[in-house]
């Protein structure tokens, strides 16, 4: 058989985007992820058998495991002799160069690490809870220092009324689905002889809430958990349900799913430069915009804290958030106006029309603004937010009030430091109007005032609104890449098989997520940094 030869190699950046398993096991362990991420796991104590493999070949198997779309496919890689001596060869070169004192140095055992060592250590201390905690805070602090490392949030590019791409931050959440399918649920029971009524917890179907599969007791004495069928009322082997979401108790009785958060930035003109920043999960239903919350908290108090310009999200992200964003952490939200609800009688009417539920634009009255005309007199101008948007209003001949058809430009961004009672921003947007007497400018707060828990202006006004983009494309630019984080968690749900997740438990849950943007990270980190440039940050 014969393979074609490429007349001349392809130029950088125009290459497949596959890796080959070399180049992924290259980009896992010359990338500081894995290496730092394992540091963060405590040393074993002295009782039981020693580590076989070191801590960041396990969580290489765990990233593998996603590349491989399941642990088993992982071990079959890793099984072929050859695909192990790749490892352990870079693994080698990597000791060499970063570790001076050859008798320091580790080197692998020669039998491939198998999915029983991964199971093991996942199982019994990866999952811990304060373990994830510090794997989470390793990863975003690695992360950010490896965005460094690129060259992104460089506090000389962009401006506010122009933010950079590589110092803007976008995130988005997304439900996680268990393949486990029995959820826990507290079920009504009557006793059939004497009526009386208690409450029996039950493991059900999702798909048939009220029929208990099995039921689920605690033990009063040792405090454990244990199933009984629910027909024969015999002890179960093993429990129906997801242990130690049940325990955790934190997400209802959906805790099968769970939702993750992620924040990411970017670089707009080069392929794969995404860069996760990190990664939380909701405590409990409904609150992806408390998680979003927390994770824009941690990203503001590290290095790069100072350097966000703005921060891309979906309409989960609402007023209050908005105003803490803008004068907490003196960033821009780049966030569509929610629409406004609807009573009943205007839904119904569409529905009775055949139209689609359509969202009404949000109006907000702000006041009027005064400009003193050439002969003294005073020009008054009626404003409000459309849809994020400050428009002009006028009283038509019918005495209708309607939208002037020209709109106030905005002009500059302005951000002033204010410590002030939990309050460290304030911003004011510089707005020009076309009066065609005479054109003239105002400032407006797009937030609440000092003091005020008012934040429907923060609700309603957008320093780059949606609509016109005509006259402001900023929303357009910054926006779309809140589609790259919707890209980003399909391609994580792609390495689950059937797109659920196959693991026990929302701490598992939460390390398969981890170690596949961990490994989205070192693939891209290499990529955008460059083979001898990373050897040479690694040796350092
Ligand atoms: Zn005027």
């Amino acid at each position: 058989m014969t393979t074609a030869v490429r007349k001349s190699a392809p130029a950088q950046g125009r290459r497949s985007s596959v890796m080959n398993f070399e180049e992924l096991i290259q980009a896992l362990i010359w990338s500081p992820l894995l290496h730092e991420l394992a540091r963060a796991i405590p040393e074993k104590g002295p009782e039981g058998r020693p580590r076989k493999y070191p801590e960041a070949i396990v969580l290489m198997f765990g990233a593998l495991a996603r590349h491989h779309r399941s642990a088993a496919a992982a071990e079959a890689e890793l099984f072929n002799d050859s695909a192990w001596q790749i490892v352990r060869h870079e693994w080698d070169r990597f000791q060499r160069a970063t570790v001076a004192n050859p008798a320091d140095r580790v080197s692998l055992p020669s039998e491939g690490i198998c999915w029983h060592h991964w199971k093991h250590a996942r199982d019994t201390y990866l999952v811990n809870d304060t373990i994830i905690e510090e794997l989470l805070k390793q990863f975003t602090a690695t992360s950010i220092e490896m965005a460094l490392e690129l060259g992104y949030f460089d506090l000389e590019e962009g401006s506010l009324s122009h933010p950079s791409s590589t110092r803007s931050i976008y995130g988005d959440g997304t439900e996680v689905r268990s393949a486990y399918r029995c959820l826990a649920r507290q079920v009504e029971v009557v006793d059939e002889d004497t009526g009386e009524v208690s409450i029996r917890l039950a493991a059900v179907e999702p798909s048939r809430p009220d029929v208990a599969r099995a039921w689920i007791e605690t033990d009063q004495v040792t405090g454990e958990i244990y199933a009984l069928d629910a027909k024969s009322g015999k002890r179960l082997a093993r429990l129906p349900l997801d242990r130690e979401a049940l325990m955790s108790n934190k997400y209802g009785e959906y805790q099968a799913n769970q939702n993750i958060v992620t924040f990411h930035t970017r670089n707009d003109d080069a392929s794969h430069s995404r860069m996760t920043l990190a990664i939380g999960m909701d405590e409990s239903e409904n609150t992806e915009a408390d998680t979003a919350m927390r994770l824009l908290e941690q990203l503001a108090a590290s290095p790069i804290g100072p350097a966000i310009q703005c921060v891309v999200y979906d309409k989960a992200l609402r007023g209050v958030h908005l105003d803490r964003i803008l004068t907490e952490f003196g960033y821009i939200p780049v966030v569509k106006v929610a629409a406004a609800p609807s009573t009943k009688a205007e839904k119904d009417a569409r529905r009775a029309a055949g139209q689609e539920d359509k969202l009404k634009p949000k109006n907000l009255p702000l006041g009027s603004r005064e400009h003193t005309l050439a002969d003294g007199s005073v020009c008054k101008h009626l404003i409000y937010a459309t849809n994020g948007q400050l428009v002009e209003m006028d009283w038509d001949e019918r005495g209708a009030l309607v939208q002037v058809s020209r709109l106030p430009v905005r002009r500059q961004v302005k951000k002033q430091a204010r410590e002030r009672g939990g309050r460290n921003w304030g911003w004011s947007v510089e707005y020009e109007v076309a009066c065609p007497k005479s054109a003239f400018s105002f400032w407006f707060t797009p937030h609440s005032a000092y003091g005020e828990k008012e934040t429907r202006i923060a609700e309603n006004v957008r320093i780059f609104p949606e609509v016109h983009e005509t006259v402001d494309p900023e929303f357009r630019r910054l926006a779309g890449r809140r589609n790259d984080s919707e890209n980003s968690h399909s391609q994580y749900k792609e390495t689950l098989r059937h797109k659920r997740s196959h693991t026990l438990g929302r701490n598992g849950m939460l390390l398969d997520a981890l170690l596949f943007f961990a490994m989205e990270n070192s693939k891209n980190w290499l990529r955008q940094i460059g083979w001898s440039k990373s050897v040479e940050l690694q040796a350092s």
